[in-house]
């Protein structure tokens, strides 16, 4: 099939990325192409062992570390890191980790314009995005500015070899629900679709051999080049109801944020599939089945968790959840009601498979 649209916007950032299995070693090289002098070096205080080993690859231009990244950027964690970048004079940071790691850095940019060199240890894929969601007094709002857009990414197989195989699945599914999405996005572009599948076969292909090998580092490296392209559609193009769905369980209910995606995601791909076939017939391709179903089966041969209930969300949350996420819904290719959510969430709450 033919991605070619008669009218189109494509966006691109400028972002220079490396891959590598061992290409965190050089990260002093990248703060010389950068010009830059004085590192900070972020994490979350779980691998808060990789800023000593930062620092070691940064001698005496490590000014400092903050090692306390937390889930969903806290206004508060990031104020504190910035006031320390400004006592240090650090004229650039380095985000060691996943998501939450890279979320800082971002809103540390947002605040002072430092560049951000990131090295990714889960497949998010923040990283490769403008957008920064943060929370504050316990509401999320989320921004997009080129301000937040890191400058450097390295990709470094190494560091995810050993992210546990229950991170590892769900993270994965999280970067895939990106592409996934933009298949259909309005704001589509034919590179967003072409990175898209990309994105999803090399993860198709890579995640099998990485649960029957952990430290296959040529897997591992295939699933970070998937995690980069899926990321990167995310930054290009608008998300619809697998993300609102997800922005409203995470937020309102707490449940973590990778399984919480990895669960949706057949369910809400099931639901658009019967309005845009066509669409999405290159996830039907890759998976063998039809696109919510096909999904289905490959997260639970891959061992990911399947149902809401297993994350401890009571039968009784559904109809608020419904309520809240069939209220201001974001744009999505199949209306979206009320009672079509509370079905959809029903099935994902039991761990149904879908049938589209
Ligand atoms: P995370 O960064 O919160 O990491 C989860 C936990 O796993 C942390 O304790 C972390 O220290 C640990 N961890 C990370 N890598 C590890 C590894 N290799 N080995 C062992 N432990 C490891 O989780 P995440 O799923 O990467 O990120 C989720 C956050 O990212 C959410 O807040 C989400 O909103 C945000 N996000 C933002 C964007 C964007 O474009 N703005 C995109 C995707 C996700």
């Amino acid at each position: 099939m033919s991605f070619f649209r008669p009218d189109f916007t494509a966006r691109s950032a400028s972002v220079r990325v490396r891959f590598g299995a061992g290409i965190r070693r050089t990260v002093a090289e990248e703060m010389d192409t950068l010009g830059v002098q004085r590192a900070l070096i972020l994490t979350t205080p779980q691998q808060a062992g990789m800023a000593d080993e930062f620092e070691g690859y940064c001698g005496s231009r490590a000014v400092g570390r903050f090692t306390g990244a937390a889930m969903h950027t806290p206004v508060d964690v990031s104020e504190q890191a910035t006031d320390l970048v400004r006592a240090l004079q650090a004229d650039v940071v380095i985000s060691v980790g996943g998501g939450s790691t890279t979320g800082l850095g971002k809103a540390i940019a947002l605040r002072t314009d430092l560049p951000q060199i990131v090295v990714p240890t889960t497949y998010a894929g923040s990283e490769a995005t403008g957008i920064l969601g943060q929370t504050e007094k316990g509401v999320k709002t989320t921004l997009t500015s080129p301000k937040v857009q890191p400058e450097v990414i390295l990709y470094d197989a190494e560091l995810v070899a050993t992210l546990p195989l229950p991170m590892t699945v769900t993270s994965a599914l999280n970067a895939m629900a990106h592409a996934a999405e933009g298949l259909y996005a309005r704001d589509r572009s034919p590179i967003s679709s072409l990175m898209a599948v990309e994105g999803l076969r090399a993860f198709r292909d890579s995640l099998p051999k990485i649960m029957a090998k952990p430290d296959d580092l040529t897997a591992r490296g295939e699933s970070l080049y998937g995690a980069w392209l899926c990321g990167t559609v995310l930054g290009q193009v608008g998300m619809a109801l697998h993300h609102k769905l997800c922005h409203t369980l995470g937020g309102s209910f707490d449940l973590p944020h990778a399984e919480t995606h990895a669960i949706i995601l057949p369910h809400a791909i099931g639901f658009n599939a019967a309005a845009v076939p066509d669409l999405l017939a290159p996830l039907a391709d890759l998976f063998g089945a039809a696109p919510g179903a096909g999904l289905w089966r490959f997260a639970q041969q891959n061992g990911a968790p399947m149902a809401l209930r297993d994350l401890g969300l009571s039968e009784s949350d559904l109809d608020r959840a419904a309520d809240l996420a069939s209220a201001n819904p974001y744009w999505n290719p199949r209306p979206v009601t009320r009672e079509a959510v509370r079905h959809l969430l029903q099935a994902a709450w039991a761990g149904d498979r879908p049938n589209d």
